[in-house]
Parts: C-alpha cells; structure tokens; sequence
C-alpha cells in the first residue's frame, strides 16, 4: 500500500448491529482521529479567527536561523516540553515544518549533503516505521540512500541512524544499535507523550523529531518541530525547507500554536479545570481501555500475540504504567497463518503487514488511535476470530 490514501475518513461506521464481518475496518494508517471527541467538548477554547490581512508575508522572524518560524508557535512548544519533561529544548534551535515528515527529509539533506560522491546510509533498526524506506529513496537523491535493519549494518563510514523512541511500529523503547563509530542519529520522538509511555528522562539528543500529529492528534494541520542542537545543522534543515515549501504555513503554525497553550493552561495553577478533563491525562486513560479491552481480546486463545512491556514510573504524572502505544503490533500464531495481513483483511480488518516494517508477515501493525466505534467493532470482531479454534 502507498503510506497514505485518502480512504479512511473519521465518519462513524456501523456494523449493522448484528455483530457481523460485513463492515471493512480500515486501521491501516495511524489516523489521530480518537482525539477528535475530547476536542469536540473543549468547544471554542482552541479555535483560531484570522482576519484577511493577517499573515501574508512569507516572513515570521528574520532574526531567527528558522526565519518562517512563528515565535508564538516556538514559545508554546517550549512551553509544553518544559510541563512534561520530555525533551531538553535549552541550547537547541527550533526548526517548524510541514508535519515531522518534511523535518524527515530536511535532516536528511542536512547530514548527507557532503562532498563524499557516495549516498550516505540511513538505517533504522526493525521493525521501523514503514514510510523511513519511501521518504529515503522515492527522489533517487545522490546524496542519501535507505541501507534497512540497523541491527544489520555495519560500516566505517558515515551513516544516519533514526532512532525512534516509543517505536512506530512496536511500542518499544529504544535506543541506537548500528555498528559503526560514524553514525549520526536522528531520534524520532513522535510517541515520547505521557499518554502513551511513562515519562522517565528529558531526552537530550542532537536532532530531536515532535510532531503536534501524535501528540494532540491535530494530523490535517500538518506541524512537525525538530530541536537541534548544532546551528549548522539548524541552518541547512531551513536552507532545505525554504527550497521545498518557501516556509511553513503560518495559519497552522498559529492553530498549533493556540492547541498547545490550551493543553499546558489547563495544567496553570490558576487553572479550574478538572484533572481528568485536563487533555492529558484523557487521552492517557482511553489509552489504558484501549489496550484492557485489546488484551482481553488477544488473550482469548493462543491465535495471536502482543508485545508485553516492562512498567516504569513517569515523572510527569507520578503513575505507574506499560507502555500502551499508538499502535498494536500483533502476532498471528497459527502456523496455518503466514500472512497476517491477507487473514485480517479477510476478516475485513485492514492491517499493515510486517514486511512494510522490514520483518515477518507474521506480523501487523493495527491503529490504537482511530475512533470509538470502529475500535469497539475491532476488538468485537477479534474476540470472535480469538474464539474461533484454530
Ligand atoms: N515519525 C513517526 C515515527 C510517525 O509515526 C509519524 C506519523 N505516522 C511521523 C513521523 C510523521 O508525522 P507527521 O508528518 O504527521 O508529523
């Protein structure tokens, strides 16, 4: 499948009450759209007006490195990493792009754009997040080139490593692996929210990846944020940013901007919002459902399995927990089955199958994050297959 198409839609669907297989449950992609609800009650507190005249130069901030960087924006990030406690962001810039997914690629061109005529490597250890292997290669560039399982590399010569911590698509913690003295890593951070793992240090890394996707689940508005310590590096990720897209739309910058002062004001000592409403510590526990209901229903039968993960205490909201990603990545355990992907889709279920990730096709990779109803319908329709005897 393509990394993304336009056939999921955050409309309800209905599987005709009779518990039937009919409807197809589309949990392909890792649309945010369970979010959607929790925003619908917070009403107008997020919405954005902007007159006519507002924002029509290109420019944000010609002092900054990022000169398409709206200050506002970079004072709410600040803001939120500092009441999580997720990320380091003294004495790294901030670089806004167009989701995480353009950050991906101006990194990219920012490490390997050398004078070395050879591509530069880039690895990531599997299974690793299905679009690293598109995103490298679909422009044939000189310059980089997608080399797979960093667990499988080994070189004397430079080489990036993506780093991605919780990992898409298996939830684990991690961290470099390659075997080389040259590497330079690129963490990957998407997942590093209190929602879906248990806080436990300020990450500190070089080139560090957010994106307001995964954390509030605002995917459409498409704003990603890199923190980079070196400005060299800070300055060729602009440098590519402005070649690509001339900036980053500064109406979504400002969207995001108004999304995360509201989540980090609910969290204000002055504020009179209740704990549990506060968006936080919500989305933490539909997570915890989700993944009681999921297990309840893996655990059924010996059919399929799911990671297990060790509990840690997060420093941001003092619980201990498991981790309980944004996505499940099930096992199918029947040896009858060798192609988990093709079994769900036959079930009307559909998947990202493991090879996508670089692994078996034993495996998939299922959205945790998709709304209420078609979850409800997925877990009811794995507890049959679970029921079923194999
Ligand atoms: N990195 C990881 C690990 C992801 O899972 C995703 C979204 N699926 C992205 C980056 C890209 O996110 P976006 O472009 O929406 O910011």
């Amino acid at each position: 499948g393509t990394p993304f198409d336009t056939t999921t839609s955050s409309t309800d669907v209905h599987d005709g009450g009779d518990g039937g297989s009919a409807v197809i449950i589309d949990l392909d992609h890792g649309n945010p759209t369970m979010y959607e609800e929790y925003w619908k009650q917070m009403g107008d507190k997020t919405t954005v007006v902007i007159p006519g005249w507002q924002y029509i130069s290109y420019f944000s901030d010609i002092k900054n490195i990022c000169w398409f960087l709206e200050p506002e924006f970079a004072k709410a990030a600040i803001r939120l990493h500092n009441l999580i406690g997720n990320a380091v962001t003294e004495n790294h810039y901030i670089i806004v792009g167009t989701g995480s997914s353009q950050l991906y690629q101006a990194v990219l061109y920012a490490l390997a754009s050398t004078d070395d005529p050879n591509p530069m490597s880039v690895v990531s250890a599997a299974p690793f997040y299905s679009s690293y292997p598109l995103m490298t290669d679909y422009l044939k560039s000189g310059i980089h080139r997608w080399a797979g399982d960093a667990y499988n590399f080994s070189t004397d010569e430079p080489y990036i490593e993506l780093v991605t911590s919780p990992n898409n698509p298996d939830g684990s913690i991690r961290q470099a692996v390659a075997n080389g003295n040259k590497g330079i890593l690129v963490h990957d951070l998407a997942y590093y929210w209190p929602q879906y793992t248990p806080i436990t240090h300020q990450a500190d890394e070089d080139i560090m990846l957010f994106t307001i996707s995964k954390s509030t689940g605002h995917a459409g508005t498409r704003i990603g944020w890199a923190l980079v310590r070196d400005p060299k590096i800070a300055k060729k990720m602009t440098k590519f940013i402005e070649i690509n897209t001339i900036g980053v739309s500064k109406d979504s910058q400002l969207r995001a901007a108004r999304i995360l002062q509201a989540v980090s004001d609910d969290y204000d000592s002055i504020s009179n919002v209740k704990e549990n409403e506060r968006f936080f510590e919500h989305s933490y526990s539909v997570m915890v459902k989700r993944w009681k209901e999921l297990r309840a229903a893996v655990d059924k039968s010996k059919n399929f399995s799911l990671p297990k993960f060790p509990p840690d205490t997060c420093t941001f909201s003092g619980q201990t927990f498991e981790p309980q990603p944004a996505f499940a990545w099930l096992k199918c355990e029947e040896e009858t089955v060798d192609d988990c992907e093709s079994f769900f889709r036959s079930h009307n279920i559909l998947t990202r199958g493991g090879k996508h990730f670089g692994v078996s096709p034993k495996y998939v990779r299922i959205s945790m994050l998709d709304s209420n109803n078609k979850f409800k319908i997925f877990t009811d329709r794995l507890s049959r297959l679970s029921s079923m005897k194999s």
